[in-house]
């Protein structure tokens, strides 16, 4: 399951030296930043972390949701990792346990009618609803449970996505995936062991989700300097103070160490802490997101399984840091804007119906486009603007992001895809990705800032893309 990584006697820059007690105290610094933040949530009551976690369910059930019966809800995969064995503790405590299974292929999918199915089920009884498992199945009983009017508890199966602790359920509505609004668990499990025996790509995942947010905190520096979205004194820090210590050992990571695993998965549940407090993702996700948005809502299969979301977060994440590394070299300071490259909201809704074909996304991809548009007048108030704060901007980017062959090393060694073709995307998909990318939300990102300035076709077609 932990095969050796070819470049396992290589050690990234950072990382050579550190030595067991300073993980160790990293891990304790993480530990102690979550124990500070859990309890400012407005929901989750507890988050438990450790080896053999799997024995204290019983006890933790009771504490936060007294005696009643329980109903695990996992997939086939997922009821071998640590479904069938929650059951069996429970079972031991006396609890009485319904379970709700989906399959493990056709793997469910992270839509609203799934998830509302699943709500009516939670509805009928007093049921405690516990999940066993990782990304789509969080999301969808984060969404039934919330519409059901019930908190729930989550016990992750792999480190392998931000979304455990975060206030949003990203779910497909009619072929558009959006973010919903909705409570995160009350109880979060996390057993160190379950996480140590998963494949090591699936915590591969969960650190492209993490590495995306150094280009997503770039995304934001934009915004910030722009003046259209400030850069909050909670949220930031919270994700971005810890980033480079949560992404330290992914070789760690790959090889299961508990203690790696642990930076990892607090590293993830900060983030979602932050976009709790912040009110939406954009203290997690900038165009990196986007990216692996249209390729989730694409369905986008390789080798005939659905391409996670955390992989395809980091062809996202070096996509767009590949565009920073393209930009941070333009004099933007002395711009020159072309007039004839301004496109008017109709221009706009043209490439809209190129790109998306399902009326519904079209539909909401104009509303979202409409909402940063700017008129002919105001874009050469935005260039000025730009041109204004560049020097000052560049110097911001630069010394927030970490150098793209830094981060494609790191990705590497924790065994996340670092080139397209390994999740089955060609160079024109990619190109046609990152052109659609910006349409499907409101924030602005450095997709909008490209577009908007008219570079963004010479800077795909010069940007050293992850092909
Ligand atoms: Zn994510």
């Amino acid at each position: 399951m932990h095969s050796p990584h070819p470049d396992q006697g290589k050690k990234s820059i950072n990382q050579a030296d550190l030595t067991h007690n300073e993980h160790k105290s990293s891990n304790q610094v993480l530990v102690q930043l979550l124990a500070e933040f859990v309890p400012k949530s407005q929901t989750i009551r507890e988050v438990f972390i450790e080896s053999s976690a799997l024995k204290n369910l019983p006890e933790k059930l009771m504490h936060h949701f007294g005696q009643s019966k329980v109903m695990l809800i996992a997939d086939e995969n997922t009821w071998s990792a640590g479904g069938l064995a929650a059951q069996s503790e429970l079972q031991k405590a006396g609890y009485e346990v319904e379970k709700y299974l989906f399959p493990a292929n056709p793997q469910p999918r992270p839509t609203i009618e799934t998830a509302r199915t699943l709500s009516d089920e939670l509805r009928s009884d007093n049921l405690i609803p516990v999940v066993v498992g990782t990304g789509v199945l969080n999301d969808l009983v984060k969404f039934a449970a919330f519409k059901a009017g019930r908190s729930y508890c989550c016990v992750p199966t792999a480190a392998s996505m931000d979304g455990y602790a975060s206030a949003g359920s990203v779910l497909s509505d009619q072929g558009f995936k959006i973010t919903h609004n909705c409570a995160p668990p009350k109880l979060i499990l996390i057993d160190l062991d379950i996480l140590a025996a998963a494949p090591s790509e699936m915590s591969g995942w969960g650190y492209g989700d993490l590495a995306g947010k150094v280009p997503a905190g770039g995304d934001w520096i934009i915004a910030d300097s722009l003046g259209l979205e400030n850069i909050d004194k909670i949220a930031w820090p919270l994700v971005q103070g810890n980033l480079r210590m949560c992404l330290e050992n992914p070789e760690g990571m790959r090889r299961g160490e508990p203690e790696s695993l642990q930076s990892l998965v607090i590293g993830l549940l900060l983030t979602g802490l932050a976009m709790e407090f912040f009110g939406s993702s954009r203290p997690a996700s900038g165009a990196d997101h986007q990216i692996a948005h249209i390729w989730e809502m694409e369905h986008h299969q390789f080798n005939g399984q659905l391409v996670s979301h955390g992989a395809c977060v980091a062809i996202g994440c070096l996509s767009t840091m590949a565009l920073y590394d393209w930009l941070l070299q333009q004099p933007l300071e002395q711009f020159a804007y072309n007039k004839s490259n301004y496109k008017t909201m109709g221009d706009k809704e043209i490439e809209i119906k190129c790109l998306f074909r399902q009326p519904e996304i079209v539909r909401r991809a104009l509303l979202e486009t409409e909402r940063k548009h700017l008129e002919s007048g105001q874009i050469e108030e935005r260039i000025d603007q730009l041109k204004n704060v560049w020097p000052k901007l560049r110097n911001r980017l630069q010394n927030h992001l970490l150098p793209t062959t830094k981060l494609k090393y790191l990705l590497e060694a924790a065994n996340a895809p670092i080139r397209a073709h390994q999740i089955g995307i060609s160079e024109e998909h990619l190109k046609r990705t990152i052109r659609a990318a910006r349409f499907i939300r409101s924030r602005y990102t450095i997709l909008d800032l490209l577009d908007q300035t008219g570079l963004l076709d010479k800077a795909l077609s010069e940007a050293q893309l992850p092909l």
